[in-house]
Parts: structure tokens; sequence; C-alpha cells
């Protein structure tokens, strides 16, 4: 495989109140996990800024208006609920857009196979017109709608498996047929979407978990639930919305899954990158709020795009 790995400089200048978990530290692990000689031979890049109208691609003006006008000079403002604005976070947030696009670039023009993007913040909860869930734009939704726009991609996949249910990505995109959206996620938890009935135009699988199930009964999802449909839709390039607080130590969920499974799911999504579309796959980072149960999942996602294996083996 080669893979391009996607990092973000100006990630910690998006601020959070303190003791809030979707912090700058979580992309400072995981730079010092980068600079482990395993990663040494990987092609890295660093994320450069696009112009934030990008997102009118898959989001209303709505939200961009929102995020503008609630930027502070400085310090932190409230958007809703948990969800904070600094600053410099449109720069931020522009940025990591910037990222995965570089890596979506990549992957379309065959320089690489696949790329993880490590940026933040995370997106998935941001729906076409309001910011929501620590997320101030949907990074993954405005990939796939530039992946058809730029490079006519007729049939775009996203599976998501950070332990919350990605309610913005199923709000643009459910009666959307040429995008695939798989989930799983614990239930009940935030933001309280994602039940199996939610199947949009035929183009949804949402397959939700117990608290307290293991990786065991995220296979299971996987097998009989995502992958069959992931397959039949047959995508043209697949999309990660690559979450890691479904790891066993996170404090903002109650699942059970360690390393192993992290590999274990992206082996599984890549055997259907190479069977339907050329390899072609970019993750990018969404939740993951224990600094080690992140950096483990991590390490295992990314070691298995790089050369397949398991971070254990
Ligand atoms: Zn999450």
């Amino acid at each position: 495989m080669s893979t391009v790995l996607i990092t973000q400089a100006n990630g910690g200048d998006h601020m959070s109140p303190p003791g809030h978990p979707e912090r700058g530290d979580r992309l400072v692990v995981l730079d010092e996990l980068f600079a482990k000689p395993r990663f040494a031979h990987l092609t890295k890049k660093t994320a450069q800024p696009v112009e934030l109208d990008v997102a009118l691609a898959a989001h209303s003006e709505a939200i961009l208006e929102a995020i503008r006008d609630k930027r502070p000079i400085e310090g932190i403002a409230r958007i809703e609920a948990d969800t904070f604005i600094s600053a410099k976070s449109l720069e931020v947030v522009a940025t990591g857009l910037g990222g995965a696009l570089e890596a979506l670039d990549m992957v379309m023009s065959g320089e690489v196979e696949n790329g993880f993007c490590a940026i933040r913040p995370p997106g998935h909860h941001a729906e076409r017109d309001w910011p929501m869930g620590f997320c101030l734009i949907n990074t993954i939704a405005v990939t796939a709608q530039i992946a058809r726009q730029k490079y006519g991609v007729e049939r775009v996949a996203i599976v998501d498996f950070d332990v919350h249910h990605g309610n913005g990505t199923e709000n643009i995109f459910r009666t959307d047929r040429d995008v695939f959206y798989g989930s799983t996620h614990q239930m009940p938890l935030y933001p309280g979407t994602g039940a199996a009935s939610e199947t949009g135009v035929g183009n949804i699988v949402n397959v939700p978990l117990a608290p307290h199930s293991d990786g065991e009964a995220m296979r299971e999802a996987f097998v009989e639930g995502i992958l069959p449909a992931l397959n039949e839709f047959s995508p043209d390039l697949l999309l990660v919305s690559a979450g890691f607080d479904a790891d066993f130590r996170d404090p903002m969920a109650h699942l059970n899954w360690t390393a192993r499974d992290f590999s274990w799911v992206t082996g599984k999504l890549m055997d259907v990158a190479e069977r339907q579309c050329n390899n072609r796959l970019v993750s990018m980072l969404e939740g993951g709020y224990d600094l080690n149960g992140l950096s483990a999942g991590v390490a295992a996602h990314l070691r298995m795009l790089m050369d397949g294996t398991s971070e254990n083996e």
C-alpha cells in the first residue's frame, strides 16, 4: 500500500474551554505517535488552508454566516451546547478541510492508494445549515461533494465507525442515492439519531450498538449489515469517518473496542476499496477523547492502511 498521512500544524489554534474533551492535545499525542520509527517511511504532508467557501459544496450559506458571526475577536465563544469557537477557529477549519482535500487529490491522481488525515475539529455532526456536537463544518461531506464535482466520481461511500452517529452526514445525504452512508454507533447516546429505521432513500445503513458491547458486536454489525450493503452500492471512492471514541477507555461513551477492533474494521474497509474502487480510500479523524485510546486506535488504523498488517502482529 502507499499511504499519505496529513497532519495539521495549526490544530491547537481551535480553542475549547478547560476540561473540554475536544482539545488540541488530541493532535499533540498523534504527532508524537507519527514520529515513531514505524511511521517514518510514510509520505507525510502538512495541511494547507483552502477558502472556507469551499464548504458550500455541502453546506448552506447559513452555517458559514453562523460561524463567522459567532467567531470572537479573542477568547472563546459558545455556538450551541458543547460546541465552541475561538478567534482562530475558522483558519483551523479551513486548514483541516484543505488537508482532507489534499488527501483526496493524491488518492484520485493515483499518487497514493489511501490516506489518513489527523485533523480537527471533527465534522460529522455538522448538518447542512448548522454546526453542532464539537463540529463547525462537515469536512467529510464537503470532501465527498468535491470528489464528485472535481473528479466526476459518481458513487461515494462514507463509512463512520465513530461511537456517535454522524447525524450531520446523514442529514446532508439522506435523499442522495449516489452517496452511501453506513454507521455503527452506540445507542442510546448523543445525538440520538441513527436508528436502524433511518434508511434515507435506501442509501443509509445504521447499525446501533448496545452500551457496554464489545468488538464482537461491531464485527457482526459490519459483516451482516454494513459490508454487504457497501459492496452492493459499489462505490467509486470510499471515505471513512474515523472516530476512536468506541475505545474501551473513552470517557464519552461505553463501548469496549480495542486496537485489534480498529485494525479489523480498517482491513475490511480496505478489502471493499480494493474490490470496488482500485483501493481509493480517504480516512479522516472524527472523535476519540481518551488520549491513550486515541493513540492506540490511530496506530492500529494507520498500520493497517499503510501495510495491511495489524499493530498487534
Ligand atoms: Zn464521537
